[in-house]
């Protein structure tokens, strides 16, 4: 296990997906109803941008710092950019950026209840002693298995909420992986809504990722958005993401049709930017 979220944390991939993730637990809060989220890949919570590592590689910098400036006053990003915000309040500039867990915990209220798995052994013991390891509905499963978790925690007694599945994809087998677990997840929780983050390294693993997922039994409605930066240019490292989302809120549908060109227009570095979205099964 090499990847640490540290050295991308803030970058465009972290943007897009956090922005959505925000939307999607803003529906979920319209109605009165608890809910449940499952972070199967945690990572550390809170990431230092001006900490070595994030400074080695400056993601950020085209990334949250970019867009924080850009679509400051964009209404549907305006509950995650608070999220960032108040990590830094008391900054002059744009320094502390909150993780998947962390943003999820500013969207929980009462009754709402959080699960985080993080395996890396050192990430999950400083996953434990941020503040989320004393928040009373956020539980800390670390180190865990992030899949093993979507078979242990599936279904929730709240029955409705999100999985995130966010892995590093440092592993071969790790698209399979997913598959796995959104096949078993299903089976367990077929009204849950899954949102899966990937890579857009390779069109054709990409191609055939969406291919696995369209041919597990009794799919329910799924949605995929993808965002490229800049042309492929594998030298310039990753130029392009997707969510891959299993009964995606309804509301996240319609903001993506808004969103996905904002983000394209602010994080673009050159003209090979583009964006697009489609159900891989309708509704
Ligand atoms: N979701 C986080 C966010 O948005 O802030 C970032 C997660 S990062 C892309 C992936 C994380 O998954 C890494 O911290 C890595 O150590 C962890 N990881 C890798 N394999 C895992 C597994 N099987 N189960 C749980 N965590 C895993």
């Amino acid at each position: 296990m090499n990847y640490r979220h540290i050295f991308h944390a803030g970058n465009f991939a972290d943007v897009f997906k956090h922005l959505l993730l925000a939307r999607a637990l803003e529906y979920f809060q319209q109605k009165n109803k608890p809910y449940f989220v499952l972070d199967t890949h945690g990572g550390i919570g809170y990431y230092d941008l001006q900490g070595d590592q994030a400074v080695r590689t400056a993601e950020a910098e085209q990334g949250i710092v970019r867009f924080a400036e850009y679509s400051a006053e964009e209404p549907l990003a305006a509950a995650y950019l608070n999220s960032v915000r108040k990590l830094n309040e008391e900054q002059d500039k744009l320094r502390y950026y909150p993780g998947s867990p962390v943003i999820t915990s500013e969207f929980l209220r009462e009754n709402d209840r959080l699960v985080v798995c993080e395996l890396h052994k050192e990430d999950a013991e400083t996953l434990k002693n941020t503040p989320l390891g004393r928040h009373k509905q956020v539980q800390i499963l670390a180190p865990m298995d992030g899949y093993q978790a979507v078979r242990a925690q599936l279904p929730p007694a709240e029955k409705r909420g999100l999985v995130l599945i966010d892995p590093p994809f440092e592993n071969t087998t790790e698209f399979d992986d997913v598959v796995s677990a959104l096949e078993q997840g299903l089976k367990r929780w077929q009204s849950g809504s899954f949102a899966v983050w990937y890579p857009i390294k390779d069109e054709l693993k990409t191609a055939a990722f969406h291919r696995d997922v369209g041919a597990l039994s009794g799919l329910p409605k799924t949605l995929i958005m993808e965002l490229n930066i800049r042309t492929n240019d594998e030298r310039k490292g990753l130029h392009g993401c997707g969510f891959l989302w299993v009964n995606p809120p309804y509301g996240v549908v319609q903001d993506s049709e808004h969103l996905l060109p904002v983000l394209c227009k602010t994080l673009a570095q050159d003209k090979g930017a583009n964006f697009h979205s489609r159900w891989l099964v309708g509704e």
